[in-house]
Formats: structure tokens, sequence, C-alpha cells
């Protein structure tokens, strides 16, 4: 948080706490850098007032404004004057009311407050850090990277990846926490209709069926619906919210029907909900998927009972692509491969050291890469040429393995059945095990 932050430096927060509130939830480590370093720090509440203004949770403008406020890099309001006049050229077709509420952004931007920073701050002890159990390659590289500190990594923290190859699923270990709403869950009022799961671009609202065993892992207080369907028979289900990695875009609530004029999810302040994380938690790592119960390529319902082998992006707060792609990998991630165009899509998709494509409980998810900007079709055709030459080569070997006395029938049964269903997904993987 603090690098870069030069001695006697300016520090800007936005925060939902105020200036009296605020101490009390700074990091150790930062309130003493702050006070060894002689920084001043400021706060605005960006988010409430782009709400009270009609910006919904567009903050950018308010805390420009603010920025200018506190620099002195020009005469504030120099700065007010020409943001102003941006605005009338940015937004001026879109009306007065979107002129003035850009202007109230400007004006709002000013209502900055200085923070104390004691003293005795310099002093803190600062303990160390909880222990993390994560992977050696998080702790060391993924988190370093976050951390803006890559510059630090040396090449041997790099070896064995010489060839660029990343591990999947690291956007699990972020656990960024930077919604102001989250959803809660209302039991009562859902019909399990998966809908919530479906539209979410993050993959942070998911429905868990429990078996019995499963279900005696979670506090007595958490609520659990019968589960509907005779393929579900004794099982509960639940509609989860994975609270620190969700964006707060809504999608989930807005879609959710509801029953008798009662939505099941509301958007409710994340301070509330910190709690509920540990049942996210409980569930990923404990209640087995159930998708092999239902069809999940017969309708939207099923579809989300399937793990999604692309998580946590860092696509905007309710992103339109991401809810798409989430749902193919749901129906054929395990054998899936792509070759992304540059874009949106590359970005969410892989900025290192983020990669939401990850595996299924089989260890089986989305090969990914990306070569330039608008070469996919080509580069993915060279996938297709490469695979379709080693399957190629793999027939030629069994082929001949039939005409050979080296194998048993077992075997040559074996690779007649290969050859038969190679084409064929759904009995292709039947038989893979084999
Ligand atoms: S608020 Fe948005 S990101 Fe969060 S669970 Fe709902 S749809 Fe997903
Ligand atoms: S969309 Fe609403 S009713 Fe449907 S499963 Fe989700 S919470 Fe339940």
């Amino acid at each position: 948080m603090t690098a870069g932050l030069k001695k006697n430096g300016t520090f800007l927060l936005n925060s939902l706490w105020t200036k009296e509130e605020v101490p009390n939830h700074l990091p150790d480590n930062v309130k003493k850098y702050f006070a060894k370093n002689n920084i001043r720090l400021y706060i605005i509440n960006a988010t409430e007032i782009a709400e009270e203004i009609g910006l919904g949770n567009r903050t950018n403008t308010i805390l420009q404004s603010a920025f200018f406020k506190i620099s002195n890099v020009i005469p504030y309001d120099q700065a007010v004057d020409q943001m102003k006049k941006f605005i009338v050229k940015s937004y001026g077709r879109k009306g007065e009311d979107v002129v003035k509420m850009n202007y109230s952004a400007v004006d709002r931007g000013g209502d900055v407050e200085e923070v104390e920073i004691p003293k005795e701050w310099a002093d803190i002890q600062v303990v160390a850090e909880t222990p993390d159990d994560a992977p050696e390659f998080i702790r060391k590289v993924v988190r370093t990277v976050n951390a803006q500190r890559g510059y630090s990594l040396p090449v041997s923290a790099f070896s064995g990846r010489e060839d660029g190859t990343w591990e999947q699923g690291t956007t699990k270990y972020e656990k960024r926490g930077v919604a102001v709403n989250v959803p809660v869950w209302k039991p009562e009022s859902c019909i399990q209709c998966n809908q919530c799961a479906y539209v979410c671009p993050h993959a942070t609202i998911r429905p868990f069926v429990l078996d019995e065993d499963e279900q005696k892992g979670l506090d007595e207080d958490v609520d659990i619906l019968k589960a509907q369907g005779k393929q579900f028979a004794g099982m509960g289900f639940r509609v989860q919210v994975d609270v620190l990695d969700c964006l707060g875009c809504g999608n989930c609530a807005d879609v959710c029907p509801g029953k008798k004029g009662e939505k099941a999810l509301e958007m409710v302040p994340i301070l509330t909900q910190y709690e509920n994380q540990k049942n996210w938690d409980y569930m990923v790592n404990n209640v087995s998927s159930k998708a092999h119960l239902v069809d999940v390529k017969l309708n939207v319902k099923n579809s989300q009972f399937a793990k999604p082998l692309f998580e946590f992006s860092g696509a905007c707060s309710g992103c339109g692509e991401t809810p798409y792609i989430k749902l193919i990998t749901q129906l054929y991630g395990d054998r899936m491969m792509i070759a992304n165009a540059t874009g949106c899509s590359s970005i969410y998709g892989a900025s290192a050291p983020a990669t939401p494509y990850t595996k299924n409980e089989e260890g089986k998810g989305p090969a990914w890469a990306n070569s330039l900007f608008e070469d996919n079709a080509e580069f993915g055709y060279g996938f297709v040429i490469a695979h379709t030459s080693m399957r190629n080569h793999i027939q030629d070997l069994m082929q001949k393995a039939l005409q050979s006395d080296a194998f048993t029938d077992e075997q040559k049964g074996l690779f007649g059945r290969w050859i038969e269903f190679k084409n064929d997904t759904d009995e292709s993987k039947k038989r893979q095990k084999r």
C-alpha cells in the first residue's frame, strides 16, 4: 500500500470510515510508515458521495478532484475549471442532467478531510504476518508481484517455468474484498433456480448440494434448504456467496426471481458479511461436486451445479462477457484449449500473476494462451493442426498394435474402442480412465 510513497508524501484514501474510525482499520505497518515518513493522510468517502449524487459506483471524477485538492500540482480553482470544461466536452451530448451530476462530482471531490497522524505510531511494534498456508509459488511469486514488488524477485524464482507456463487458478488466493455491498441469501424466498450463479461475472455466488455428512461441518445456524429433485434425495441446498471475491455488481440480486414478490438475495454492506466467508471456504474445500447427478448441458439450472473453471477474474464489476466464458468452462472446460485474441478477454484472462482459468477435482481445466493482437485464428488453427497430428499418430500406433502379437486381447480391445470413439466427447471421456 505504501510502495512508492516518499518521505513527506501525501496519501489519499477512499474510505467508508470516518476520520475518527479510520485509524482502527489501518494495518500497523502502514501506520508506522506514515508516522516515520511524515506522511499527510487524507480521506474522502467517494463511494457514498457517488451514490448520493446519482453516479452509482463511479468514483473516479470525485477522486480526481480530491487529488487536485490535496496535491497542489496546479491551483485547485484552475483544476476545477478545467475538469468542468472537459465534462461539457465529454458529456455535453448526453444532456444537462449528466453534466450537472459530473459537476457535483468535481465539487464534492473537495470534501477531503485530513487525518491526524499521532507521533506514537512510529513506535508501533509490527507483529509478523499471520502464517500463510498457500502453495509456495503463490507465497513467493504471486503475492510478491501483487504487492508491486515483482522487481525484487530473482530470476531463480521462475526456475522450471522457462517456457512461460504459469499456475492455474491463482486468483482464488487474492481475496481482495473490494465490494462495497455484497449479496446475502434469504432461503425462505429461494426457488433454487440458480440464475444468480448463472449471471455472476465473477463466479462468486454458487449453488451447493450437500450430503448429510457435508452438512454436519457447518455451524448449526447456517441455513440449508432441502434440495429439489429426486436425484438429490436426502441432500441439502445452499446458495453461498464468496464475500471476499465478490465485486458487488448486484447482477445476482437483480436477476433473482425470488418468491411471492420477495427476492432471495439482498445487497448489504460487506462489513456485515465477513463472517459468511468461512462458509464459502468450507463449501469449496469440503463439499464435493454433485454435477454428475444431473445433465449439466440440459438447462440453466443444471449448468450451475458444475464447477466454473474460470473464477474471480479481474474483469470490471458486472462484466457482460465473463458469465459466458464461465458458462463455457462449466460445460466444456475440462477439454478446452483457448487461443485468445488480445483485448479485454486476454487481460482479465491472464494478467500475470492472476490466472482465473482453473482446474476441476480431477485436475483438468482449460489450457490458455495468447499470442499477438489479432492472430488468434491462425494461432488457434495451429493448435488444431498440432492436436490432430498427435491424435492421428496415436491412432497409427494403435492400429499397428492391433496387428501385433505383443499386446493382450484386453489392450487391443481398449485400442479398438479408443479409435471407434475418438471423436465422441462423452463416450471418449467414459473410456479415458481405463
Ligand atoms: S454482486 Fe455481482 S460479483 Fe457479487 S455475487 Fe452477485 S453477481 Fe457476483
Ligand atoms: S436467483 Fe434467487 S431464487 Fe434463484 S437460486 Fe439464486 S437466490 Fe435462489
